[in-house]
């Protein structure tokens, strides 16, 4: 091999991993920035052989090129740093808060000299292609200069912000004056003096330089496709409260950098707009807004980005702000963001941009009311007006996340392209990997945090998960790795879990690849927070690599895990409730137990507005039973669904389901009337399912009173209340009636056997637990009443004739098998039976309306066929044979 360059050191200088006879290198790298910098360090401490290839002609990455006027990060400085080597923080001295683009790259540069990184780079070299070798078990890689090298593994360290988005407007090749790019502005600097300057795109960097450059233009001419929100930044000085913050204690401070949700030391605020008082609100707002930081705003309630009341409630706020410092009402207006929710494009920090627009000789023009038709010689054309310009400055953006890595053809196994696997959106495992593309990693890829977070913590993070990678392959004698396809199926559906429970797909923001015209539209970035992520990738490697396949002279290994199957809200409430360290129900006194469940349903959300919500009374098996109705607002009659509620059939009311009540009653158009039948241990066996038969032959002999349409009457219930449910159709079709014409299930008990898989699998961590359900078991029948169909509907001697079924299951819950054996059972005596699983959910998901946002599918599906049910109901259909 040739190595194109004398400058740097030869290659193998180490032993190549796994097998010595092998490539040129243990590790080549594309990149040389922040990511590209600290791999070399680290792999040179393992004794790898590492070359990085870079473009540029010197070490920088995004710092190298991005030098327009007022380029500095919008993460302090003291954060957005290296913290592999804990002396670099009393060697350089930030001068800001917010340091300059010059002043990082003079950082980058320290780095490089002080580590001696730069024996091991080759500049003014791009990696054009990149081939795996299945034979050999090796990549490929083919340079810019006409060389060829060989390597084990090849990172991708080519930054998430690189690849400048083309113009994508018409004439530029015309165009007689200056055209220059932000992404690629001249090292020399450009001056500005008394030239008249076009600017066409409103982003960061648009932002940090429209109001350096009118400081020098004659005239500027800003052209807004879409406002975008931005806080001052407040620069000046390190803030002395951070340098409190690490004095004395760096190695704590970076740890809490790793484990925030950020990458940013900082309390998570976990309230939500919505629930405290106006003044305290705009007290917040005010306070971050005052911040200047991006984290401060974005984390200014728990909720900004995933309830669109409450960002609407800060974006109102934000464009408050800027009516009030921009003089002219129509230019202020057009400077509102409206089209997209705070923070679903990447908000901007600034120095004086709004301001900008208050002087003589800026101008804005809205391109939505007057779009750009072309690039002339002289200047710009759009609809309305021709403008003249000297100077023409594109802030146009990158082909974000993807571009920069689709950019080098690579080609995995089987010859298959990279950009090919991707046509339809990037799929990777932890963002790190890709399956067919053995040896290749992503340094903050897609699917990772990246971009949503610091993106120093994260290059380290991804960094040392690869290198301490390598060092254990090597030490367990592994040559290759490749993440397995139902481990990288199951990682991409997590990260559009993620996204989907946010407000981020609302707009057409470079996170949703939107900004590229033809680019799929698909959420980029992993928005569970770096901490999370953190943990998930710590878990793959500390138990033998999950959901990767590896193999080498030590022989095979695979493992198919998906490492996160849960759905994310669902895990967000599990990890509150895990926070708040409550006793196991089931060590409680049924007092205590039902006590605990009154007031911790004080604290839901209440659920949908009902038209009218009535309180009675209606007869049971042994004496008057409670019941709550549920009417919608639309107009009555309605059909009727009795609803029996959850809690083992020891807790509970019948307002114990409200909000799924009332989210029922308004999704299916029925009075839904829940009833509190008897509970256990006051009232055992069989009193639950005796008042289920004697409530429904009620509710029907009073539909017409009720509100409701005589004959159409549908069971609902959940839980212990999904048994009652499931009981009362059998004991009403052996009773020659009331006429049930359907019944939906939600997770019921429908056998005592507990020896399922799903009890073994679920026995413990989701709400509902083993032994949680065999203290309800317990309080409410012996055992030799368990087997009594009235108690386990599935042991009846038939399941014949009984009214079509949904049967709704969770994936983590205890009673997921039985529910299924049940459909199975219904519909093997032939009744119509379906069921309707739902992945990532718990036993208690379903119910958590307006908290679980991922059950809200399930709930329409419920209802839809509630309807269905109902809206076949005639009397002759519905008696039972
Ligand atoms: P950007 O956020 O994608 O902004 C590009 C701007 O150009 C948008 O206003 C866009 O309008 C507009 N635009 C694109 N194509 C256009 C066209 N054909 N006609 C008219 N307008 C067009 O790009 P950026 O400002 O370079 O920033 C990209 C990201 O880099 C930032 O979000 C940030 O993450 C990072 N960055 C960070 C810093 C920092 O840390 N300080 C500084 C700069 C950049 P639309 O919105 O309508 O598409």
């Amino acid at each position: 091999m040739s190595t194109g360059s004398d400058s740097v050191a030869p290659a193998g200088t180490a032993e190549a991993v796994g097998d010595t006879g092998g490539p040129d290198f243990d590790v080549v790298v594309a990149g040389a920035g922040f990511a590209g910098l600290y791999l070399i360090h680290r792999l040179r401490g393992l004794g790898l052989s590492v070359r990085v290839y870079e473009t540029a002609d010197d070490v920088g990455g995004t710092w190298y090129w991005n030098r327009y006027p007022g380029a500095r990060c919008d993460i302090q400085s003291i954060d957005y740093s290296y913290s592999f080597d804990p002396d670099l923080h009393s060697e350089w001295t930030w001068s800001e808060k917010y340091a300059t683009q010059p002043e990082i790259l003079g950082y980058l540069h320290h780095v490089a000299d002080k580590h001696d990184l730069r024996r091991d780079i080759q500049f003014s070299t791009r990696i054009d292609r990149a081939v795996w070798d299945d034979a050999a078990a090796q990549w490929r890689i083919a340079l810019s200069t006409g060389d060829e090298v060989t390597c084990r593994h090849y990172v991708m360290a080519t930054g998430c912000l690189s690849m400048p988005k083309a113009p994508e407007i018409e004439g530029t090749e015309r165009f007689a004056g200056d055209i220059y790019f932000t992404s690629r502005w001249p090292h020399e600097g450009v001056d500005l003096t008394g030239k008249r300057v076009g600017v066409i795109g409103t982003g960061s960097s648009g932002i940090q330089s429209i109001p350096l450059m009118a400081e020098q233009a004659a005239q500027l001419t800003v052209f807004q496709r879409t406002p975008n929100f931005s806080i001052p930044a407040h620069n000046g000085p390190i803030p002395e409260a951070k340098l409190d913050a690490v004095a004395g204690r760096q190695a704590d401070y970076r740890e809490e950098a790793r484990w925030s949700r950020g990458g940013v030391p900082g309390e998570a605020y976990e309230m939500s707009a919505l629930t405290v008082s106006e003044e305290e609100r705009q007290e917040r707002f005010e306070a971050a807004w005052e911040s200047g930081e991006l984290f401060e705003i974005i984390g200014v309630f728990n909720d900004i980005l995933g309830n669109q009341q409450s960002n609407d409630l800060l974006s109102e706020f934000l464009r408050g702000k800027i009516r009030s410092i921009v003089d002219d009402p129509a230019t202020a207006e057009l400077l509102c963001p409206t089209d997209h929710p705070f923070g679903t494009k990447r908000p901007c920090l600034d120095t004086n941009y709004y301001q900008t627009f208050n002087l003589p000789h800026v101008e804005l023009v809205d391109l939505r009311t007057n779009p750009i038709e072309r690039i002339t010689e002289t200047g710009i054309d759009t609809a309305e007006k021709s403008f003249d310009f000297d100077v023409i400055v594109f802030a146009t953006g990158f082909d974000a996340m993807t571009g920069a890595i689709v950019a080098v053809d690579i080609v995995g196994r089987d010859g298959v392209t990279l950009k090919d696997k991707w046509a339809d959106g990037p799929k990777t495992y932890l963002g790190l990997t890709s399956v067919g593309f053995p040896n290749l990693f992503l340094v903050t890829g897609p699917g990772s945090p990246s971009v949503l977070s610091n993106m120093a913590v994260s290059i380290e993070q991804h960094v040392d998960w690869i290198a301490d990678c390598l060092d254990t392959m090597r030490r367990e004698g592994y040559t290759t790795i490749e993440p397995t396809d139902p481990a990288e199926a199951g990682w991409v559906q997590y990260v559009n879990d993620y996204g989907d429970i946010t407000l981020y797909p609302r707009a057409n923001s470079w996170y949703m690849g939107a900004n590229v015209p033809g680019k799929p539209r698909v959420f980029l970035p992993f928005v569970g927070g770096v901490d999370r992520y953190r943990a998930i990738c710590d878990e793959v490697a500390e138990r033998g690599f999950v959901g990767f396949a590896l193999d080498g002279p030590a022989g095979s290994t695979r493992s198919e895990e998906v490492v996160r199957r849960i759905q994310p809200d669902v895990e967000l409430v599990l990890e509150a409730m895990e926070a708040l360290g409550l006793p196991p129900i089931e060590t409680m006194s049924v007092d205590e137990a039902r006590a605990f469940m009154e007031a911790s349903n004080e604290m839901r959300p209440p659920g949908p507005e009902v038209g009218e919500i009535v309180d009675g009374t209606l007869d049971g098996a042994d004496g008057d039973l409670d019941y709550r109705l549920y009417r919608p607002a639309t107009a009555g009659p309605h059909p009727i669904v009795a609803y029996f509620h959850g809690g083992g059939w020891v807790l509970g009311s019948a307002d114990s389901d409200d909000p799924f009540c009332r989210d029922l009653c308004v999704r299916a158009d029925a009075v839904v009337v829940s009833v509190n039948y008897r509970h256990a241990p006051e009232a055992r066996f069989p009193a639950a399912a005796d008042d289920g038969l004697a409530a429904v032959r009620w509710i029907a002999d009073h539909a017409e009173e009720l509100g409701g349409i005589p004959g159409r009457l549908a069971v609902c219930g959940w839980s212990a209340g999904g048994n009652v449910a499931a009981v009362t159709c059998q004991l009403a079709r052996d009773a020659g009636g009331p006429a049930i014409v359907g019944q939906v299930l939600l997770n019921p008990v429908v056998d005592c056997d507990m020896t399922r898989s799903s009890y073994e699998e679920n026995a413990d961590g989701y709400i509902l637990t083993e032994s949680l359900m065999r203290w309800f078991w317990d309080h409410y029948a012996d055992p030799e009443d368990r087997l009594d169909p009235k108690a386990s509907p599935i042991r009846a001697s038939s399941l014949a004739g009984l009214p079509p079924a949904l049967v709704v299951t969770c994936e983590f819950d205890p009673l997921r098998d039985e529910g299924a054996a049940y459909v199975d059972a219904l519909a093997a005596a032939g009744v119509e039976a379906r069921h309707l699983p739902n992945r990532g959910h718990t036993h208690t998901s379903l119910m958590a309306v307006d908290l679980v946002l991922t059950g809200e599918p399930a709930r329409v599906e419920i209802a839809r066929t509630l309807r269905d049910f109902l809206a076949a109901a005639t009397w002759d259909a519905a008696v039972p044979a």
